[in-house]
């Protein structure tokens, strides 16, 4: 018998087709690589998708969020409510404004904000509530958006990974005053870096393309006279560059194709992990509630629970490779932690997913074969942790 690996399974593989390859040569055969055409194209088409609102293409998920809370003028003395589970960018792109941010502990069944949380971590110091929606499971927008509305505070969706996602027939995004998409590599569509805003009121939409773009008072295309311009605010540069868009566009194209091949995939693996005892699966189970499928999260429990890097070391040496989203609440993190202190007693849920969890990929790139080979190397190794 031998110990070589049968399978070698990557966790994510971006999917690059000749169509997305000659999109972006014709972009390079061309002399337009930044503020051009084909960005416009890509927010029309984005916005399209989703199903309204101005969209903005940026270098990034992170840029938007925080070109939001500029445009909010948050700042020193005023609070953020962020959730305690999520990619470190949620909470830097408020802490980087010089705001406070104040964390929420989530839900064990969908690693979500729980709206209860919300409402008391709300203080007259609040100036904003963002939201994730969990590896692409979409948070409860009705109880969000109602404490939203109550209290007068604006939303702000982290969609990295949401797209495609909805909560009652609305696609995530569109609930907050901004919604930002991620499309690094490993996300469900990709620009190589890139991201997108989404806005409902187009006054937003302008203030953060001028935020974008230095805060000219005048864009490349409004200006008369060559070079003669102003600049009435405080702004960055977080522009997408033409290449990425013509690769974001040609992705977007076949988005549903690529969402529901990842659906497959996580039914598949979940089919196979049915049997399987002492795991449970996240999955966003609620009615109102459909998933856009990222990974597949696995909370370990039993003996399993207190060896769960032990199991991701046993699945890379059995060629699966594994993901955990993320190692750490974000209070927990070493710079929160010094700024700010840390309870755990405040963030349960967010502790067992951070250590208990392992994520298993569902891409594209995973076929038929492969859901059985990771399914199979799982119960085995939880099998011999008994
Ligand atoms: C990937 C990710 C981000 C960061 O996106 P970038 O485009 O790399 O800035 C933010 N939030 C979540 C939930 C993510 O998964």
């Amino acid at each position: 018998m031998s110990d070589r690996p049968t399978m070698n399974i990557p966790f994510g593989r971006p999917w690059i087709t000749d169509e997305d390859r000659e999109a972006v040569a014709r972009v390079l055969a061309g002399h337009i690589l930044t503020h051009g055409p084909v960005c416009h194209e890509f927010e029309e088409a984005f916005a399209g998708y989703v199903g309204g609102g101005r969209a903005v293409t940026l270098s990034s998920c992170t840029a938007g969020m925080h070109m939001y809370y500029m445009h909010l003028g948050v700042g020193p003395g005023d609070e953020v409510i962020v959730p305690a589970m999520s990619h470190v960018a949620t909470v830097h792109a408020v802490e980087v404004t010089g705001a406070k941010p104040v964390f929420v502990d989530c839900r064990t069944d969908t690693g979500n904000i729980d709206p209860v949380l919300v409402e008391d971590a709300v203080s007259p110091a609040t100036k904003a509530i963002s939201v994730v929606h969990y590896q692409g499971m979409p948070a409860d927008m009705d109880g969000i958006m109602a404490i939203a509305e109550r209290r007068g505070l604006p939303v702000m969706e982290d969609c990295a990974v949401g797209i495609g996602a909805s909560w009652d027939g609305t696609k995530v995004g569109l609930f907050g005053d901004a919604g930002c998409f991620s499309f690094y590599p490993s996300k469900q569509i990709t620009t190589g870096e890139g991201g997108m805003l989404l806005a409902k009121d187009p006054r937003i939409a302008e203030h953060i393309l001028k935020i974008r773009g230095f805060h000219y008072d005048k864009s490349l295309h409004e200006r008369t006279i060559p070079g003669i311009y102003d600049v009435d605010g405080l702004g960055l540069n977080y522009r997408m560059s033409e290449m990425q868009a013509a690769l974001g566009l040609s992705q977007l194209h076949r988005v549903d194709t690529i969402l529901g091949i990842r659906r497959r995939n996580f039914d598949g693996l979940k089919e196979h992990l049915s049997s399987v005892g002492g795991i449970r699966i996240l999955e966003a189970d609620h009615p109102k509630a459909v998933q856009s499928h990222y990974l597949m999260t696995v909370i370990l429990e039993g003996k399993a629970a207190e060896r769960r890097n032990d199991v991701l070391a046993m699945l890379k040496k059995r060629g699966v490779g594994t993901g955990v989203h993320y190692p750490h609440p974000l209070p927990r993190l070493q710079y929160y932690r010094a700024k700010y202190g840390y309870d755990p007693a405040r963030f349960p849920n967010a502790e067992t997913i951070a250590d208990r969890s392992i994520n298993l990929p569902v891409g594209p790139h995973v076929d038929a074969a492969a859901l059985d080979y990771i399914a199979a190397q799982l119960k085995t190794i939880l099998k011999a942790i008994g």
